[in-house]
This record gives C-alpha cells, sequence and structure tokens, in this order.
C-alpha cells in the first residue's frame, strides 16, 4: 500500500488500516474503550493539548478506533480531513455549532432529509437566517445569495422525493463568491459519487446509512475535502489560525463543534461502521440493480400513479444523474393510484420490512408522510412534492427475482 491512489474503491476501504502498524499484526483497528491516554513525560501531554504534537488525550475529541474509520471515510472521499460523529444529524449539527454566528445566512435546498429540515427550523430562531430554495436550479441558490450568506446546503439525491441538485453549478457559483459550499453525500455515497467533483467545500455522510449498511450502528462524518480557502471565511476565531490556513476550518470544528458539543462517536459503533463499510460497493452494486428493476416494473404497472428514481429515463433530473453518479442510489419512492390504501400495500408485503432507517441490507418500507414527514404538516409536505401516499422504499441485497415478486404480488393483493 505505498500508493493508495493506484488502488479501486473496496481495495484501499480494505487496505487502509494496514497503512499504519496495527497492534499484534491485527487485520482490524482494535477496539480501544480507554477514555483517557496516559503520557510518561508531563510535557508531552502538554505539547499533545497544545496542537503542537499528534495523540489522543480524552476520548470525546478522538479515539484510535474511530480515528481509522475516519482515515476510511476520508479516503472514500478524498478528502483534507474528516471528523466523525455519534450520528449524521451530529455531524450536520456540528456545521452549524462551529461555523455559523447570528445574523449569518445560510442557502439551502427545500428538499431536506426531515430532521435537516426541522434543524433549519431550530436554528432559524436563533437568529441565523435561512432561505430554502428549489435547489435543482442553481438559479435560485444564487438569487438567494445576500452579502451576509456564510453556507450553502444541499443533499445530492434528496431523501425521500429524488430530486437532484445542479451540484456542479452550485459549485462553481460558490466558489466564485466564496461560499462554503456543504454538501449531504448519504443518499449517493461515496462510491457512487465524490461531492469534492463539484467543488464542495464539506461533504457529510450519515455512516449510519450506506456505509456501515447494516442497521446496527450509528454515526456520521463530516469530511474538509480541502477546496474552500479558509481565508475568505468570516467566522474563524483567532486561536485557529496559528495553523497553516488549510487546517482553519477543520480544527475550528474538532474544537467547537465535536469538543464542545459532544457529539462523539463511539468506538463500538466505529468498528461495526468500519467493518459494514468493506462490503460497500458490493452491496451498492447490487441494491442500485435492484431498485432500477423494481422501480421500472411499478413504473410499467397501471395501479401505479408516479415513481420517483433518478435512474428512470422519466425522471427530471436523469441525464445530469448519469453524468454526475456511478449508478442510481438504493432508495426510490412511489405513489399508489387513488383506491389503493398505502397501509394496505405495505402490509401485503412479504418481503420489504415497514421501519425507517435506509441504506441497509434488507429492504425497508415506509409510509411518508404518515411517518418521517408528520411532523411538519400537510403544507410543506406538499411545497417538498411529498404526496400523501408517498412510499419510501430503501432496497436491500435480496434477490431481485424476489423483490420485483414482493412488490408485484402486493398490488395485486391490496
Ligand atoms: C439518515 C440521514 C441523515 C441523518 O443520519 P443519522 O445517522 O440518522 O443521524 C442525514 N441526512 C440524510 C440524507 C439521511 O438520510
Amino acid at each position: 500500500m505505498t500508493d493508495p491512489k493506484k488502488y479501486g474503491f473496496t481495495t484501499t476501504t480494505l487496505h487502509s488500516d494496514r497503512q499504519k502498524a496495527i497492534e499484534h499484526g491485527s487485520l482490524h483497528k482494535p477496539i480501544h474503550t480507554s477514555v483517557t491516554f496516559g503520557y510518561k513525560d508531563a510535557r508531552e501531554l502538554a505539547t499533545v493539548f497544545q496542537g503542537k504534537q499528534p495523540g489522543y488525550r480524552y476520548g470525546r475529541q478522538g479515539n484510535p478506533t474511530v480515528a481509522a474509520l475516519e482515515d476510511k471515510v476520508n479516503k472514500m472521499e478524498d478528502g483534507f480531513a474528516t471528523i466523525c460523529f455519534a450520528t449524521g444529524m451530529a455531524a450536520i449539527a456540528a456545521v452549524v455549532q462551529a461555523l455559523l454566528r447570528k445574523g449569518d445566512h445560510v442557502v439551502s435546498s427545500s428538499f431536506l432529509f426531515g430532521n435537516t429540515n426541522s434543524l433549519w427550523q431550530t436554528v432559524g430562531g436563533q437568529g441565523i437566517d435561512i432561505a430554502m430554495v428549489d435547489a435543482t436550479d442553481v438559479k435560485n441558490v444564487e438569487a438567494a445569495i445576500t452579502p451576509a450568506t456564510r453556507i450553502v446546503f444541499v443533499e445530492t439525491i434528496a431523501n425521500p422525493r429524488t430530486q437532484v441538485a445542479d451540484l456542479a453549478r452550485i459549485g462553481k457559483l460558490c466558489a466564485d463568491r466564496g461560499i462554503v459550499y456543504i454538501v449531504d453525500n448519504t443518499m449517493t455515497s461515496p462510491y457512487l459519487f465524490q461531492p469534492k467533483s463539484v467543488g464542495a467545500s464539506i461533504v457529510i455522510n450519515a455512516l449510519t446509512k450506506s456505509i456501515g449498511g447494516h442497521g446496527n450502528a450509528l454515526g456520521g462524518s463530516l469530511t474538509d475535502t480541502g477546496m474552500y480557502d479558509w481565508s475568505r471565511f468570516a467566522n474563524i476565531f483567532d486561536t485557529y489560525k496559528r495553523y497553516p490556513t488549510a487546517q482553519w476550518g477543520i480544527a475550528q470544528i474538532r474544537a467547537k463543534a465535536l469538543r464542545d458539543f459532544g457529539g462523539s462517536l463511539g468506538p463500538e459503533a466505529a468498528h461495526h461502521l468500519a467493518v459494514g463499510s468493506e462490503t460497500m460497493a458490493l452491496r451498492l452494486d447490487r441494491e442500485c440493480a435492484n431498485a432500477l428493476a423494481v422501480a421500472q416494473m411499478l413504473e410499467a404497472d397501471d395501479r401505479v400513479a408516479a415513481v420517483y428514481y433518478p435512474g428512470l429515463k422519466s425522471h427530471p433530473q436523469h441525464a445530469i444523474s448519469t453524468e454526475l453518479f456511478r449508478s442510481y442510489g438504493s432508495l426510490f419512492s412511489f405513489e399508489l393510484k387513488e383506491g389503493i390504501d398505502c397501509f394496505d400495500y405495505l402490509n401485503r408485503l412479504k418481503l420489504g420490512i415497514s421501519a425507517s432507517n435506509l441504506g441497509d441490507t434488507r429492504t425497508l418500507v415506509i409510509p411518508v408522510a404518515h411517518t418521517i414527514f408528520y411532523e411538519m404538516g400537510a403544507e410543506r409536505r406538499a411545497s417538498m412534492g411529498i404526496a400523501e401516499s408517498l412510499i419510501r422504499v430503501s432496497i436491500g441485497i435480496e434477490d431481485t427475482d424476489d423483490l420485483v415478486e414482493d412488490f408485484r404480488q402486493a398490488l395485486d393483493a391490496a
């Protein structure tokens, strides 16, 4: 492993731990449960605290098992540096905690994961102004920018209606204006898409989803891609300006968000996520093929009113998705024709499990308006294109024919 760049995605992920010696020749980075780390020389402890020497101090700020996962995710995103958090939401919250101040302005896609939408509501009540726009067209983003805009935030493929942001043009706009461009890459994952390629400054991944992939551990990550010139950012505290400019952002986020708000990832979860990530490419190849097969079957059936999947030619952003992504992801959503109750349909599925979460090995289905998007109310749902009957499907790695047959027989039965 001398030059990781020349290896493919899975090879790099599998062998990344071995680039540094691991205790006893262990092939997995061991689970280090110690909360603190002792030094024989007290002066060395001081230099670690002062950031003059790398090392661990206290588990909230860093842990060797978590650091090994950070390194893996950082390689997946071709990043400058990555920090892991307890959940994907903690990684998104870190952006607010570390980078925004009262009076700042954020432009966000209005097509958002429900809890991110809710977070923006909270933040909006704390003196930060959030403009929600249709980010499938860069013109809407540009029109919303003000002199106080610090951040533009988008998802790659929006959860659950699968709108695809105008990723490359927004990247160019942010670069021109010196604005931090944050891309939530959860729905594509670094296997299908590297947001760095469209100029993202920061990439968020909910590790809980495709990267961990087995629904057995929560986690989130924030990657600084190295694309942003932090000397253009108004909100860096002087104390972090003692580092080279490239490190200002990540140093401030690690201290002000991870250390001070404390949403740290535990070492056991980090281990599960690292092991899960080894098979991400294999799982996603299968899931993307399954999702396309089931989405195509549903689209061709006249009992189905609409299917939303970027892999379908009918999808408004099919062309841009083909251009940017390796494939179209494991998630799609659809609406049944009037007269078929979405609950009845879901109850007829034998393989699809009614559950939230996505990116799992098992196929999960959920009636969106009645569950994950219930709290926001009908008006906001309508503005996000969420019909009351919308069903979200996170396709798993089951055998393709079994899944196609399951979603078909439920139509017959409902
Ligand atoms: C699930 C999800 C998150 C949040 O991740 P958690 O680990 O559940 O906190 C953020 N963004 C998107 C797009 C998601 O799907």
